[in-house]
């Protein structure tokens, strides 16, 4: 196709920008299930909720009813420094790859902390703001949250305490620069600050830390400290809602060319980008209006949807949080430490978790020399240095668009590209070394961890 059917990227103006967030669970026949309290097993109460989160957000957790969240103006304005995210044609990607599908992907690096994090991150900030809070607490796994959330931090001025996954500690120093450049204050998990680190330090000597632990640490700092809330980077519905701009604007890009999309695909960790890419698309499947096929890929290491179990489990390693329902490798479940994609979270997005069980989304897997390999490939046709997370949508996107090339189908696919891979460098380095592995969990191992699972009736 040549180029220029329709510009390379497509952007908005601030009259077409969405200035209300979506909530996908408004049209879901089946809601997801509610977070239970684990010591009564009763639905999590907003009162029960108000020491760990912030009001607002508890409110914004438990409406599954209300379709459309107004974007306070503080928040629309700070978009404006990095919004709207461009939808890119990829048109050189489809000419490498000797394709007719035509692809698209929405890009939402262009910002320091060099993910869609930040989308979630103001909104959670505005409203600990809003409440008074002196700070919130959080965990970071590769650090693109932290990274952000201290970003947001600083701009309503807030107190920032991250606990960072010690091996991301260690092998992405830089992230922690910025993060203290924005004034947060990191810490590597498990650390010793915490009854929660303590323990896990003692039953698991020299373990590399993972996000369930960092949140266990990061919810008892909060709770323990006056003035303090706690907030987390993906999986909550809230997350998901402040995320559908990715969805809104995508969808509103794609009118402007009338442009209707086949696939989409985006990675899935916790699930918030590829909640919020979805969001008004998923609508208007869950409406019968549309049959697009909507993708996950998650890493072959960390196979919460494809191999997982769908049940209340703990939302962290430390058992402090409340139970939620979801696909689920166990909350003990840890990567492999060779694992240098991202997305290591053992459990899934409610939401997500609900429309993969009903069919409404397929997922897939992909192993991180693959996930690497496409990196690259795309890297070097499409100018930008996409994270490892990020990657595997990629990987299946190129998939998908090799498949199109075999029918001769021109589909169009539109995937999320959610971040730049500036402080992955390490697994570039490794991956170009020839030194990168894959780890793919045995039966064995999944059923070991996930025979730990709560009981829930
Ligand atoms: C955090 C992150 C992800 C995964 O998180 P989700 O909540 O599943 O979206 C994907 N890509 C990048 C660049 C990230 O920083």
């Amino acid at each position: 196709m040549s180029i220029n059917e329709v510009p390379y990227k497509i952007y908005l103006t601030e009259e077409e920008m969405p200035k209300a967030w979506y909530n996908l669970r408004s049209a879901m026949k089946t809601k997801p299930a509610p977070l239970l309290n684990p010591g009564t097993g009763q639905p999590m109460k907003a009162e029960e909720l108000a020491p760990v989160f912030c009001e607002e957000l508890i409110k914004q957790e438990l409406d599954n009813d209300t379709e459309y969240f107004p974007i306070p103006d503080e928040i629309l304005s700070f978009y404006k420094m990095y919004r709207p995210s461009p939808l890119v044609r990829a048109y050189f990607l489809e000419q490498a790859l000797g394709t007719p599908a035509k692809i698209y992907y929405k890009f939402e690096g262009n910002n320091t902390s060099g993910s869609h994090k930040l989308n979630s991150a103001v909104a959670q900030a505005y409203y600990a703001k809003k409440q008074g809070l002196k700070g919130v607490t959080t965990e970071t796994g590769a650090g693109q949250w932290g990274t952000a959330l201290s970003m947001a931090c600083s701009f309503f001025g807030l107190d920032c305490k991250v606990y960072m996954v010690k091996v991301s500690y260690e092998q992405k120093p830089f992230r922690r620069e910025v993060m203290r450049t924005y004034g947060a204050d990191v810490t590597p998990s498990p650390s010793m600050n915490t009854a929660i680190g303590r323990k896990i330090l003692e039953m698991h000597p020299g373990t590399t830390g993972s996000l369930g632990c960092a949140i266990s640490e990061a919810v008892e700092v909060a709770t323990s400290t006056p003035g303090y809330r706690y907030v987390l980077g993906s999986v909550l519905n809230q997350v998901l809602l402040h995320q559908s701009i990715i969805g809104l604007e995508t969808e509103a890009a794609l009118k402007k060319y009338n442009i209707t999309p086949d696939i989409i695909i985006g990675c899935a960790g916790g699930g918030s980008n590829l909640g919020g890419l979805i969001a008004p698309f998923m609508r208007d499947k869950l409406q019968g209006k549309s049959d697009v096929r909507i993708i996950a890929v998650e890493p072959a290491s960390c196979p919460s949807l494809t191999r997982g179990v769908y049940a209340y489990d703990f939302c962290d390693t430390g058992m402090v949080c409340p139970l939620a329902k979801m696909y689920t490798l166990g909350s003990n479940y840890i990567p492999a430490p060779n694992h240098a994609g991202g997305l290591r979270y053992h459990g899934m997005s409610s939401i997500l978790s609900e429309l993969y069980d009903e069919g409404y989304m397929e997922a897939v897997s992909a192993v991180q020399t693959d996930v690497f390999k496409a990196a690259e490939q795309f890297a070097r046709v499409e100018g930008i240095l996409p994270a490892p997370e990020s990657s595997h949508a990629i990987k299946v996107a190129i998939d998908e668009a090799l498949k199109c090339k075999e029918t001769g189908e021109a589909k169009t696919i539109v995937f999320g590209l959610t971040g730049t891979g500036y402080f992955d460098l390490v697994a570039y380095q490794n991956f170009h070394d020839g030194v990168m592995t894959d780890y793919i969990p045995t039966d064995e191992e999944i059923a070991a961890s996930v025979s730990t699972l709560p009981a829930v009736k």
